[in-house]
């Protein structure tokens, strides 16, 4: 397999339904490669698909059909191996409230079979901030302790892959700083392979390399963060005009005008139908002199959002 962490090809899976509630297509036929060492994001709205494919990933759903292969081995084929080269920090909290910190990380330890001696909880507690809280129970932690505490189950067995499903939903800006930092260091240090869904799309523009974009089952973009930002053209000119504006001015072809609070006007365009110079020239044109001026790229919302608009269901 070489450099890929996760190979996923054809991927399905189909909830099925319950007294009045229809079946459910999840996955509809998901393929992607996620390369050694990087950080992928799997962004998505709500619904999208994203945990589903963690759990499969995770051996906690099974799939309906398809092929996944973790770290080399297939699941169907060496489900133990692809099983102990992946930790999964989940979505929902879901710890044992009757376990101390130390006891919860022990217990996992066990489940994945390290030996004691190989253990390092007391490292893993430090890692999470959780040192002065290790004998305590986790039902008196607070939320963004939990949170902590999962992650660091996510990770006794040291596996080469880390999933965290929405590792910063609710939670507040110092634990996401700190998760973030977490999650670099081990990254960058350890060579890590991270993998972690949001729909924060601000999220997965500031951490990802990599992005897949799901939306109802299915990967609608893949691409590197930088080249799928740069393949919007979308491009906008903020001018602060001296005085007042006109209430009609003459603009280019697709070109739109929006008002900004503090007086000054925004000029959208694609730079694969008008320049600059254009958009610029038919604001002197009409009379507009202008104080300064500022040019804004488009973000990976902008992609998200010419992606995902007018999608089917
Ligand atoms: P995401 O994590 O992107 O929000 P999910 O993978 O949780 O999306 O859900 C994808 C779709 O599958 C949703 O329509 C959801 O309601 C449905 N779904 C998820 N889990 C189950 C389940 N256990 N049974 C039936 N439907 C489910
Ligand atoms: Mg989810």
């Amino acid at each position: 397999m070489g450099e890929n962490a996760i190979e996923i090809v054809g991927l399905q899976k189909t909830y099925g339904g319950s007294g009045s509630q229809p079946p459910k297509e999840a996955l509809k036929g998901v393929d992607m490669a996620i390369p050694k060492g990087s950080i992928f994001g799997l962004l998505g709205p709500n619904g999208a698909g994203k945990s589903t494919l963690i759990n499969i990933l995770a051996g906690l759903v099974v799939k309906s059909a398809g092929q996944v292969s973790i770290w080399g081995f297939d699941q169907d084929v060496n489900p133990r191996q692809s099983r102990a080269a992946i930790g999964v920090m989940p979505q929902e909290l879901n710890l044992d409230p009757f376990f101390t910190a130390r006891q919860a990380l022990d217990v996992q330890a066990g489940l994945y079979a390290v030996p004691k001696a190989q253990r390092r909880t007391d490292e893993i507690l430090a890692m999470i901030g959780l040192t002065d809280k290790a004998d305590v129970y986790s039902r008196t932690l607070s939320g963004g302790m939990r949170r902590r505490l999962l992650l660091g189950k996510a990770f006794v067995h040291r596996p080469p892959i880390l999933v965290l499903d929405e590792p910063t939903a609710g939670v507040d800006i110092e634990l996401r700083q700190m998760l973030w930092s977490n999650v670099r260091k081990l990254n960058e240090e350890n060579g890590t392979t991270i993998i972690l869904t949001t729909h924060y799309l601000e999220e997965a523009e500031e951490m990802c390399d990599e992005i897949a974009i799901i939306n109802h089952g299915a990967v609608i973009a893949r691409d590197s963060t930088a080249a799928l930002i740069g393949q919007m053209d979308a491009k906008t000119l903020v001018i602060h005009p001296e005085g007042t504006v006109p209430d009609h001015i003459a603009l280019p072809p697709g070109v739109t005008l929006e008002h900004r609070r503090g007086g000054g006007i925004a000029l959208s365009y694609r730079t694969g139908q008008t320049s600059a110079n254009a958009v610029l020239s038919a604001i002197h044109e009409a009379g507009i002199s202008i104080l300064d001026v500022a040019s804004e790229e488009p973000d990976l919302e902008d992609v998200f959002m010419a992606l995902t608009s007018g999608a089917h269901g």
